[in-house]
């Protein structure tokens, strides 16, 4: 393929992916915005596969039907409760090839640079390895700890904001040896020992965050396997995959800045890995705290309730993906939509699991989007609810995030459901969410809890209605 031709497909494959990133960003183009990123990629790679690669074709046809087919057969499988660890584990392997590439291009005889050229190789080399590293381990551990392998509780080691400041100015000062050594034709000791202490700092930043910070720490890691991937089309001089990997790394951190907004967190002090987390929970991780007694609810008396009301909100959380209660609350909602009661859906920015867990699963249940709102626009609405139905969340309607500094969501804001007539809580058991926090509200006068399973619950109380 002439060299013209790539760099069109190039272009094409560019514009193709900033397309996919205008229509990912609302439910009604997401559908359109993942097929111009699914062309755009197919363009890309079949414009690599003709155009750029020269030889070593068998090796590589079998590196892609072995990817493809891990792929499919993950993608087939995972249960959209998994959603977040895949996204998460997916990002450390952007991370993992980004060492390999910066390992392969310094070790590469056929890279013949000289004085600055070389210089400036070096250290891109450098950078790539050091941003996968971090961006490997931090995806493993928030892999962990997204799938419950490892503990939600931040880890917070004594002094480490120095220990942090010592890894960085550590891996500058490596930096220097580097570059010297690699000019004399050496250098692979410094990069080796500067890739340790890149893969030490992923695994403590992540470590170090808890409860209300860890969905900053996943649209982070988005950013940061975007500039892994830049990092690597440095290295192996490829534009798409510079451009590519940009586009993933800004949008990744547009994200997470509003993300941080969000949650009422600093950038800098998430990045630095719990800064200003307190190592206790305070008074709000004490699940075991008593706070008196909650009071049951059955279906019959929450179809009941939802019937003679005029306004209701409801508040997914986390649960509602572990039920599959989506289509089922779809069907309550156009029941009761069609005997004149008001519903609508109030959506915390980080409900669930990953940025925009709830919004997929509703647009899955073909929910119309008019119904469904941010949380900023429809928190000042409770006072006018008469029934709220919380299905399977619990950090973000806990009150204790607005009134116990201690608690490790202290500062979040949260859907503020307890000012409205009546809430029903749907869950299982009297279970924290994820931040390990007990939830006052539970306990409130006008709470009432609806234990089960969220869909068995739900089939009841559409039984009722
Ligand atoms: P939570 O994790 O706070 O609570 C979920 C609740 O659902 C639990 O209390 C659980 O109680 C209940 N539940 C689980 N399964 C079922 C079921 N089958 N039927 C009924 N109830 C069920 O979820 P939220 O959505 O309220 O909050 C999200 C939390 O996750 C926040 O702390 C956020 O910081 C964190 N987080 C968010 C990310 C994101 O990007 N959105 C990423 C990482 C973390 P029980 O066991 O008693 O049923």
């Amino acid at each position: 393929m002439p060299q013209g031709l790539v760099t069109v497909a190039y272009i094409g494959a560019t514009i193709l992916f900033i397309l996919a990133l205008g229509g990912l960003s609302h439910p009604e183009t997401a559908r359109r915005g993942n097929l111009y990123g699914m062309t755009g990629m197919g363009i890309a790679l079949l414009a690599t596969l003709f155009g750029v690669v020269t030889d070593n074709y068998v090796m590589l046809l079998a590196a892609l039907a072995i990817g493809a087919t891990i792929g499919l057969v993950l993608a087939k499988r995972v249960q959209m409760t998994q959603m977040p660890e895949l996204v998460a584990i997916l990002h450390s392997l952007v991370g993992m090839a980004a060492v390999f590439v910066g390992f392969a291009s310094f070790s590469d005889p056929n890279v013949h640079f000289i004085g600055v050229e070389k210089t400036i190789h070096d250290i891109e080399i450098y950078l790539g390895v050091l941003i996968g590293a971090v961006t490997f381990a931090g995806s493993v551990i928030a892999f962990g700890k997204l799938s419950g392998k490892i503990g939600g509780n931040p880890m917070l080691l004594p002094g480490r904001h120095w220990l942090n400041l010592g890894l960085l100015l550590m891996t500058i000062w490596i930096c220097g040896v580097f570059v010297e050594q690699s000019a004399a034709g050496d250098g692979l000791f410094p990069l080796l020992i500067m890739t340790l202490i890149a893969l030490a700092y992923g695994v403590h930043m992540v470590m170090a965050i808890g409860g209300a910070d860890m969905p900053v720490v996943v649209s982070m890691l988005n950013s940061y396997s975007g500039w892994a991937a830049s990092a690597t089309g440095f290295m192996l001089g490829n534009d798409l995959l510079i451009v590519t990997g940009a586009l993933v790394g800004s949008s990744g951190a547009i994200l997470s800045f509003i993300m941080c907004r969000a949650m009422n967190r600093k950038f800098i002090a998430v990045i630095a890995g719990g800064f200003g987390t307190t190592s206790g929970s305070g008074s709000g991780g004490g699940a075991e705290v008593d706070q008196g007694d909650v009071m049951p609810i059955d279906a019959a008396e929450t179809a009941e309730l939802l019937k003679n009301a005029k306004e209701v909100m409801i508040i997914p959380g986390y649960g509602m993906a572990v039920a599959h209660a989506q289509h089922i609350v779809h069907e309550i909602t156009r029941k009761l939509r069609d005997s004149g009661v008001n519903v609508r859906f109030g959506i915390h920015p980080v409900a669930g699991r990953m940025p925009g867990h709830m919004n997929v699963l509703l647009a899955e249940a073909k929910l119309p989007y008019d119904i469904v709102f941010e949380m900023d626009e429809i928190n000042d609405d409770f006072p006018k609810v008469d029934v709220t139905v919380v299905i399977g969340a619990n950090d973000v309607v806990n009150p204790s995030a607005l009134t116990d500094p201690d608690s490790p969501i202290a500062g979040m804001p949260v859907l503020e459901c307890w000012k409205s007539g009546t809430t029903i809580v749907l869950k299982r058991s009297m279970a924290t969410g994820y931040a390990g926090v007990q939830n006052p509200l539970f306990f409130l006068e006008n709470t009432r809890m609806l234990f089960g399973d969220a869909r068995e619950s739900l089939d009841r109380v559409l039984a009722d209605l």
